[in-house]
């Protein structure tokens, strides 16, 4: 289960983005983006994330999932398009020199502190 480790890591920057001379501070809410691409269990990492935050300072956190959607960009004609399933092949063009311009992110977008 991989997630487990993305979840370590997500905890671990959070708590680096704490202002270190903040007193108790408690993380209410968690906004993720994470890519459609990046073959993330939502339930898995909600499961993963309650485990490694207890006795931190996110224990019950509010977890806000956005989806990121795959992007593409043809390399020959600029064009962008979004899919659900990879499809690296231009729709105007037919080229397949294309670039991945979003879909594989699992990041904090930003988090909330209680006051
Ligand atoms: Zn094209």
């Amino acid at each position: 289960m991989h997630e487990m480790g993305i979840a370590e890591q997500l905890v671990r920057i959070a708590l680096d983005a704490i202002p270190e001379d903040m007193e108790n501070p408690r993380v209410e809410v968690l906004n993720l983006r994470i890519g459609k691409l990046a073959s993330v269990v939502e339930h898995s990492l909600t499961f993963c994330l309650e485990i490694v935050t207890k006795d931190t300072p996110l224990e019950n956190v509010k977890l806000v999932i956005e989806d990121v959607p795959v992007k593409i960009r043809c390399l020959a004609c600029k064009k962008e398009w979004e899919v659900d399933t990879p499809m690296f092949k231009c729709p105007d063009c037919e080229d397949t020199e294309v670039k991945m311009l979003s879909g594989r992110e699992i990041e904090i977008s930003s988090m909330e502190l209680a006051d």
